[in-house]
């Protein structure tokens, strides 16, 4: 189905799937979720099963009213109301105290709740249908790269779950900006679409907290998830940062080696740099200025690079402003934090 035109009689039949603590996968703007009842512990347990996923891996609650916030959080403050009113609904999720009525299984076990209002029309007639409390991650097995077309919520959990939406490519590519106003300053715990520029414009003070979290930080981190492996294809990857030239160069170099060795060599990178490259596969995620597009085909393209065995992949680094600081932190995540500075 599309936004445009969405098939009633499933979303009703995935409505009672979810109500009766089945799981279903659906689009949202910015990538597909496998949804089950929030405030079912049953429904929670399922979905770190289903994906394979560490149970103190916190879920997201979406809703699909600004009013419900304060079903599953404890206390909102003013900032939270004026994020509601400017980014929602949209591709910001945030961090309040929970409510003890919340099952800490949604939560993984933590005394706050993470709350989006997704703006995808599939999502909300779903989430509406459900109950409206549908917790949902993204919908793939844990560490692999968000799915961003129904084909891959099939690859990864097919047989897994009672029912999979197909709403087609979702429009943003990456997950929800994450912010936490729980602490004095709102602090940005994983950066997405909702960007640190345009939060500071509404809020004024926020920290832009850290492009990728520090994996040596032993002390207990604010986003248990950031510690997971994340977004990895299969090939290792590795990012390339520096002039164009020298960037094709040393790529270029490594390919042959790995083409003596038997190895297929993968290259990310954009409009202007795609024909420079000698690589078996070489993706163009788009024009390096359009960050959008860049954010939209990442997890696309790597997903393909499994599929097409790439051994070795390396990937063009973008600048970290703006959208690009989600691309970067996604990229980051999926390299394990390889990179080479030229
Ligand atoms: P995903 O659903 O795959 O986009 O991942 C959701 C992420 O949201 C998790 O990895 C957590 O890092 C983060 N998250 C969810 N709930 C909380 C919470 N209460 N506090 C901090 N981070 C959270
Ligand atoms: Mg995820």
């Amino acid at each position: 189905m599309t936004e445009e035109d969405i098939d009633e009689a499933q979303i009703l039949r995935a409505g009672e799937i979810l109500r009766r603590g089945g799981l279903v996968a659906f689009p949202t703007e910015t990538v597909y979720g496998l949804g089950g009842d929030a405030f079912n512990p049953e429904s929670s347990r399922k979905i770190y099963e289903a994906k394979g996923r560490p149970s103190d891996n916190p879920l997201i609650v979406h809703i699909c009213r600004i009013e419900d916030l304060d079903r599953v959080a404890a206390r909102v403050p003013r900032e939270a109301r004026i994020l509601a009113k400017a980014f929602w609904p949209g591709p910001l999720t945030m961090i309040l105290p929970k409510r003890p009525e919340l099952p800490g299984e949604t939560t993984g076990g933590l005394d706050t709740v993470a709350v989006r209002f997704p703006s995808n029309r599939i999502a909300m007639a779903l989430i509406e249908a459900g109950g409206g409390f549908i917790a949902a991650p993204s919908a793939n097995r844990s560490g692999r790269p968000s799915p961003t077309l129904a084909q891959y919520c099939r690859e990864d959990l097919d047989g897994r779950v009672d029912m999979i939406i197909d709403g087609g490519q979702v429009g943003l590519g990456l997950e929800s900006t994450i912010i936490d106003l729980t602490d004095k300053v709102p602090v940005i715990l994983r950066p997405g679409f909702v960007t640190w520029e345009k939060l500071q414009e509404v809020l004024g003070n926020v920290d832009a907290g850290s492009l990728v979290p520090d994996l040596n930080d032993s002390s207990a981190p604010k986003a248990p998830g950031m510690k997971y492996r994340h977004y990895a294809p299969k090939g290792n990857l590795t990012i390339v940062d520096g002039p164009a030239d020298k960037v094709t160069a040393y790529i270029n170099e490594k390919i042959r080696g790995h083409r003596a060795a038997g190895i297929r060599t993968g290259v990310i990178c954009t409009e202007e740099t795609k024909d420079a490259y000698s690589a078996d596969l070489v993706k163009s995620a788009g024009p390096r200025e359009d960050e959008e597009t860049v954010a939209k085909e990442l997890f696309r393209i790597l997903r393909e690079f499994d599929d097409e065995e790439a051994g070795e992949i390396y990937a063009e680094s973008f600048d970290s402003t703006g959208v690009g600081r989600a691309v970067m932190n996604r990229l980051l995540k999926a390299a394990g934090q390889r990179v080479i500075h030229l």
